[in-house]
């Protein structure tokens, strides 16, 4: 039987990819509209995933399923790491973000720019038990942005293992196979499949 949970991200590009990628998995249902947002101050990448997960499956009743994803680049000393979401500040959107990004690296050469973004996907129990799926994937920023696709960072970051397009300008398909939330999140089904809660 497939287990039910619910999809605890309110972000709909990330419920958009996540569906994708677990809708044979799981029998995941929407965010109810009443909840409110959680405070994600935890100190780590799982930590943040955990909270989100945990707060929407003790409020429901059921399994939760949350990814936390951030952006760490070197020649910025891992900024802007898990404030990726607010980088430009707390009401700051993808484009302002983005822009921020790339006037901190004015003037870092190519060779210098390289990054990784991180992605702990996460299923969380109403009890507090935890199923964990983590992924990097190594990659540099661009010096300007490219496509159209994707969200968030993607129009900067040319992940390593690619052709040297940009997230953004790869089809969806593509970005499922390249990118970490999916290899999170197929490693997170791994697990759940082998029963290895903690
Ligand atoms: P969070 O996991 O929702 O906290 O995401 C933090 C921030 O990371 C988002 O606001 C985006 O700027 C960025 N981010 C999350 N997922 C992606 C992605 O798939 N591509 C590029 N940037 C992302």
């Amino acid at each position: 039987m497939v287990l039910r949970a619910v999809l605890a991200t309110a972000n709909p590009d990330k419920a958009a990819e996540i569906l994708g990628l677990l809708g044979d998995e799981l029998d995941l249902v929407p965010r109810p509209r009443w909840l409110a947002d959680t405070l994600e101050d935890g100190d780590t990448v799982e930590a943040n995933a955990y909270l989100k997960a945990v707060a929407v499956a003790k409020a429901t009743g059921l399994p939760a399923v949350a990814d936390d994803t951030v952006l760490e680049v070197d020649a910025l000393g891992g900024a802007p790491g898990l404030c990726s979401a607010r980088y430009a500040g707390p009401d700051a959107g993808y484009a302002q973000n983005t822009a921020k990004l790339l006037a901190e690296l004015t003037g870092v050469p190519a060779g210098r720019r390289s990054a990784r973004v991180r992605t702990v996907a996460l299923l969380g129990y109403p009890d507090g038990r935890r199923v964990v799926g983590e992924a990097v994937v190594p990659g540099v920023i661009t010096e300007r942005p490219r496509g159209a696709g994707g969200f968030g960072y993607d129009a900067v970051f040319v992940p390593s293992e690619g052709d040297g397009r940009t997230l953004a300008e790869m089809s969806a398909g593509e970005k499922a196979r390249i990118f970490c939330r999916g290899r999170a999140f197929r490693a997170l089904v791994g697990r759940l499949a082998a029963g290895e809660h903690t």
